[in-house]
């Protein structure tokens, strides 16, 4: 459906995402890129002119249900007269452009994370061509340079890339493959985006990577920065007041990013750090290149620097030739770490990677039962650390209107979501909250005092 504003054409854009918060940073970037064009979003496959699928291929359940979504996308573009551009991006699409327009030929557009700035001139070549446009390749171009300047505003929390690709090559994972080798965006990039999302309302920027502590580049002094001089640098902006960054490596974790978490107050004291086991066997295998005690010594130096530090993590249950013994050892981590939050899966094989025909493949039941295990501790640890919050006063950055009347939402700095009872129109302040309960997911809790003018934890100029 187009509809006029003035002369100009409207057109709608539906953009759905899987996967991780890189992926929302991208679908974000995606719709910058196609605005100019005429897209202004809409979330009704119906009245969409264009549908992108932003894939994620970690899971492949994730990758069966964009099948599933292309499958009802071609009634909906059959409804249409075939008006509508149908396009798959993101990591299913960089893994399985083939098999994609194999399956599903209906579909016009596939393309890779490194080409979305390719957009505009793909959408122009896809209304020509007679089968699918296809750009799956890493293409010799820098996609940052070509991606036009962030405009929309992403709201009072906000995302931010600085760093692409790995080549870590852990055994399970496509992301070496999906997207490339390790690229860090240079610092005066990232400084500048920065502070451009601080001027259109972001209060908190999480910096974004899928190794974001191998983030490395020269700074604006001329010197070799890594990313606790990264952070330090952003924390000088007037008006930002937290920072995040996600997801580290536990090799990457250099002394200086230990040391700022330390003397940086702006950096929240919350980390994701996966660990994925606990057994130095299956640590081995999976090619993380630390063992159980390395994570363990590191959460101890974070936590010397940073003592109300909380973590996160990821597990992985029933990686190919796991024992009980190996399981064991990872609950025992589990344990010792005591952990806010964590994302556990059971090991699913990807295409490609070399876990996939590794010996010794687990069975489905084992791994059910061994993940029903591991989850049931890291909920424990959840509802004891969202308890342990109770009767605190925190500093908890209003994210907006809470869900029933007279209530707003924030999160606090352990990212734990707080809904308290308190006037409208303190999005992107920063007030006291007294937590008068902790759930098994969330917090609640009132005012603790007046609301002030000023953002408490605006850092100096
Ligand atoms: S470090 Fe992370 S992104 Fe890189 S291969 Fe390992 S799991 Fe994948």
């Amino acid at each position: 459906m187009t509809e006029a504003t003035g002369t100009a054409p409207r057109k709608r854009l539906l953009i759905r995402t899987w996967g991780c918060q890189m992926n929302v940073y991208d679908s974000a970037r995606m719709a910058d890129v196609l605005a100019p064009l005429g897209y202004a979003p809409t979330e009704a496959a119906e009245e969409a002119d264009m549908v992108i699928l932003n894939t994620c291929h970690i899971r492949e359940k994730a990758t069966e249900k964009v099948f599933s979504d292309l499958g009802r996308l071609r009634e909906a573009k059959q409804a249409k007269g075939g008006d509508m551009v149908i396009a798959v991006a993101g990591c299913v699409a960089q893994a399985e452009g083939a098999e994609i327009t194999a399956r599903a030929p209906w579909v016009d557009i596939v393309l890779g994370p490194q080409s979305y700035h390719r957009l505009p001139e793909m959408v122009a070549r896809a209304s020509r061509a007679a089968g699918a446009v296809i750009e799956t390749e890493f293409p010799p171009e820098d996609k940052f340079d070509h991606l036009p300047e962030t405009t929309a505003p992403q709201g009072v929390t906000a995302f931010l890339t600085v760093q692409e690709g790995c080549d870590k090559f852990c055994s399970f994972c496509v992301v070496p493959y999906t997207r490339g080798s390790e690229y860090s965006r240079p610092a005066e990039a990232v400084i500048a985006e920065a502070k451009r999302l601080v001027a259109l309302g972001a209060r908190e920027i999480t910096l974004l990577g899928q190794n974001v502590n191998a983030w490395h580049g020269e700074g604006p002094d001329g010197r070799a920065w890594t990313l606790g001089r990264l952070l330090r640098r952003l924390a000088e902006i007037p008006g930002l007041a937290r920072l995040r960054y996600t997801t580290s490596h536990p090799r990457d974790m250099d002394d200086d990013l230990i040391a700022a978490h330390g003397d940086t107050p702006a950096i929240m004291p919350f980390l994701h750090l996966p660990v994925q086991s606990g057994s130095d066997r299956i640590l081995k295998m999976m090619n993380r290149g630390h063992t159980a005690d390395d994570y363990r010594r590191l959460v101890d130096r974070l936590r010397a620097a940073r003592p109300d530090l909380a973590l996160s993590t990821d597990i992985i249950a029933g990686h190919p030739g796991e024992s009980d013994a190996d399981h064991e050892a990872t609950m025992a981590l589990i344990r010792d770490t005591g952990f806010a939050q964590a994302f556990s899966f059971k090991y699913s094989a990807r295409p490609g990677t070399p876990a996939a025909t590794m010996a010794g493949q687990a069975a489905e039941e084992v791994k059910d039962s061994r993940l029903a295990e591991i989850q049931a501790l890291l909920r424990d640890q959840q509802a004891e650390f969202n308890r342990s919050r109770g009767g605190m006063v925190v500093e908890v950055l209003v994210t907006g209107p809470g869900r029933h009347p007279g209530q707003m939402a924030g999160r606090t700095p352990w990212l734990q979501p707080v809904h308290f009872d308190g006037l409208a129109n303190l999005a992107g302040r920063i007030v006291p909250v007294k937590i008068l309960a902790g759930h098994p997911n969330s917090l609640s809790g009132a005012m603790a005092a007046p609301v002030n003018t000023e953002p408490r934890e605006r850092p100096a100029a």
